[in-house]
């Protein structure tokens, strides 16, 4: 064997798990099928400019541990995502908060807020929510469900609210103060000089090679490591053996403009589903750029088709049933192990993908 460690797939689980096992002696080797190390959170420099080519990033946790360990790398910028929304001619703030519901309501204390929440999630007689729906009337109300929600979420997930887990929603806070924050975590910030500089920091004294599909020799590559970490979709690897998980997919569509700011914020979603687009993203305000021209991305969801690249896993109960099944398949043999967003076909941000990692070293330095 000539390494310790295959690493399949260069993003941020594959490159902390390279790292960390660097750190502790192991031989280690990262394949990775597209022509760039990173992942999703890989930066294109245009202009001066780092695009998030695969949509938005911005970090945030709660877990000191995880924001010590990404700071030791990088220095981040005071960030703060505050993101608004289009919604029939009109913007609005987001995550829900008092600036929202005065929008929408013209209410301005928080008593008046909670009371016409309270009114609309009535119609719920007390049910506990089983869909993002539901969920959804019962933290903010109906005018909300209607006015901010329904439409983005079908256009995003291609599939009816009363279908989706409710858990979806919940990622968004709800506040009864004047603040816009999109997360109550106590830190957050983007790396100054984009992702990269944390990624290159991550591998660099790793032997990547890029524009590497390991399925396209697989045997190949197994016998070259000890150990095969996998970081791809779990489906894929097991053969679709219990037939394929749904993901969702996405297309980005860049754009140049000889003009110095768009829009005015870096991420403005677009709710009605006469724009084909959830949002569109204005690069430069990610890092409070002042340069000339500006780069705009906007973010067309669509299904998972074969040559896509897999974005969203869609975690409900069919595709958690077929998933549970593959979860069972990963004990069966030790030199395989798995992890990340596609191989747990879990909707992680990144601090949750590092800590997934970290738990997976515990358990391989512990053998
Ligand atoms: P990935 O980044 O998907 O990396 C997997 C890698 O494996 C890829 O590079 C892939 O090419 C490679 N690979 C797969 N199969 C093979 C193969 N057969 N051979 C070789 N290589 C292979 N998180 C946040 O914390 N904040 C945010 O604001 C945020 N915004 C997001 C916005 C969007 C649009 C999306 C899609 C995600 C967002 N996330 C955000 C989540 C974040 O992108 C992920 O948590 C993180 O990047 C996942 O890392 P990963 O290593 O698990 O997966
Ligand atoms: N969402 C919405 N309206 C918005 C923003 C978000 O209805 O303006 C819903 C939508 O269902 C989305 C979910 O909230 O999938 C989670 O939003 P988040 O911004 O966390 O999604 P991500 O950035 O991961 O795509």
């Amino acid at each position: 064997m000539v390494y310790d460690y295959l690493i399949v797939g260069s993003g941020l689980f594959g490159s902390v798990m390279a790292c960390e096992l660097n750190k502790l002696g192991k031989k280690v080797k990262v394949i990775e099928k597209r022509d760039h190390i990173g992942g999703n959170i890989y930066c294109e420099e245009i202009d001066d400019i780092h695009v998030h080519r695969y949509g938005a990033h911005i970090f945030h946790t709660n877990d000191k541990e995880i924001w010590e360990y990404v700071n030791s790398f990088v220095e981040f910028n005071r960030y703060t995502n505050s993101p608004v929304a289009l919604s029939k001619g009109k913007i609005y703030n987001l995550p829900f908060n008092m600036n929202t519901f005065n929008q929408l309501w013209g209410v301005t204390t928080p008593q008046e807020a909670i009371d016409k929440i309270s009114e609309q999630s009535s119609e719920l007689e007390g049910k506990v929510p089983s869909n993002l729906e539901e969920q959804a009337i019962s933290l903010v109300g109906r005018d909300i469900f209607n006015t901010l929600i329904k439409e983005y979420t079908e256009k995003q997930w291609g599939r009816d609210c009363s279908s989706l887990p409710p858990f979806i929603i919940k990622r968004l806070p709800v506040r009864f103060t004047y603040d816009n924050n999109y997360f109550n975590d106590k830190y957050q910030g983007i790396p100054i000089g984009g992702y990269n500089n944390l990624i290159n920091a991550l591998l660099q004294n790793i032997d990547v090679e890029t524009n590497v599909d390991y399925f396209d020799n697989k045997q190949y590559w197994d016998s070259l490591a000890t150990k095969v970490i996998y970081t791809g979709p779990i489906d894929k690897f097991f053969d679709y053996k219990y037939g394929s998980l749904d993901y969702r997919s996405l297309k980005f569509e860049h754009e140049k403009l000889s003009i110095e700011n768009y829009q005015g914020n870096s991420v403005v979603n677009y709710i009605d589903k006469k724009y084909p687009f959830t949002r569109i993203i204005e690069h430069k305000h990610f890092d409070f750029g002042k340069q000339k021209n500006t780069i705009i991305t906007k973010e067309y969801p669509k299904e998972y088709e074969v040559g896509d690249e897999y974005y969203y896993p869609v975690n409900d109960t069919k595709n958690n049933r077929i998933y549970s099944k593959y979860k069972a398949l990963t004990s069966i043999d030790s030199k395989f192990l798995f992890g990340g967003r596609l191989a747990e076909y879990k909707y992680y941000d990144m601090h949750q993908v590092i800590r997934s990692a970290f738990d997976l070293l515990d358990k391989e330095v512990n053998i």
